[in-house]
């Protein structure tokens, strides 16, 4: 017995399965089902929600949500060796989770689940921030999900979380905060996970704001945010100058000095620019 279900302990459902990890595949198991456990509790009361998982491996994080009580879990994964691990966790919780052999990036979630619904996941790190950017930047708002609950490196958890100013400060801080409220919930070591990655891990708690802080249009906040940070180290009027002819005018006219640098520049600047540019 696990301690949280009836199903046979992690490492056990490992050998069985034959489920050798792929570094390719961004594999660093999480065999602990009191942390995994813990983990979806960061998601808060899941009694009356959907969840996506992405990535649930032998299923570790899924026996987790599914023993905190989630309405309903779909799981998405890419290696199929997993799956007959995840059929018997489906076995274990009837009409509880579904389990989609795929690859996340091509998944339409609204195709398999209802509002409301939360995402928690232990990312691959290989397509983390281009799953966290994609849903945080749909055109409409409020997005499809309420919270994300989701495990990254470190450094990647802090540059969610970064202020103006600092070195960790980028489109991703910019992106996150412009439309949720985003905390750093929990820090793991390297030796939380089997086989255990070079670096430390976080898990980052997302809140879907009603609407974003300011107003702009995602497109345009996104090309503007790339250009800036792409060259983080030059002022804003030659970091940007592709972007519009008169750039000097149109910074001064979003309130921003064209001899900032990106790093100095608050999320709301950014919007402002976003507007006048989209003018
Ligand atoms: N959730 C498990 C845990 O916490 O132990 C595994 C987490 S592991 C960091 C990431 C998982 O994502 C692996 O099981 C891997 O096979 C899966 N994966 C990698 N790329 C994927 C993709 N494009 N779509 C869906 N799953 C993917």
């Amino acid at each position: 017995m696990s301690g949280i279900d009836s199903l046979p302990p992690l490492r056990e459902v490992i050998a069985e399965h034959g489920l050798s990890a792929k570094k390719a595949l961004g594999q660093n198991f999480l065999l602990d089902l009191n942390l995994t456990a813990k983990i979806a509790r960061q998601a808060g009361d899941l009694s009356q929600c959907d969840v996506l998982e992405i990535g649930p491996g032998p299923g570790g994080l899924t026996r987790g949500l599914l023993a905190e009580g989630a309405r309903r879990v779909l799981a998405v994964e890419k290696d199929a060796r997993c799956l007959p691990a995840l059929e018997q966790i489906a076995r274990a919780y009837p009409g509880r989770l579904e389990v989609v052999e795929g690859d996340a990036l091509m998944l339409d979630p609204l195709a398999h689940l209802v509002s409301p619904i939360r995402v928690v996941a232990n990312l691959p790190y290989n397509i983390g921030t281009e799953l966290l950017v994609r849903w945080l930047t749909p055109p409409d708002w409020p997005p499809f999900w309420e919270s994300l609950t989701l495990m990254f490196q470190r450094e990647v958890a802090e540059r969610i979380v970064a202020q103006p100013g600092s070195k960790a400060y980028g489109r991703l801080a910019v992106l996150a905060q412009w439309r949720s409220d985003a905390r750093v919930v929990m820090s793991l070591p390297p030796n939380a996970f089997t086989p255990p990655p070079k670096v430390a891990s976080a898990v980052v708690h997302l809140t879907a704001l009603p609407k974003p802080r300011y107003p702009a249009d995602a497109a345009v906040l996104q090309r503007v945010v790339a250009a800036a940070f792409n060259q983080r180290r030059k002022m804003l009027r030659s970091a940007l100058k592709g972007l519009a002819p008169d750039i000097e005018t149109k910074l001064h006219a979003a309130g921003l000095s064209s001899t900032d640098r990106a790093e100095q520049v608050p999320l709301e600047g950014f919007c402002a620019l976003a507007r006048v540019l989209n003018a």
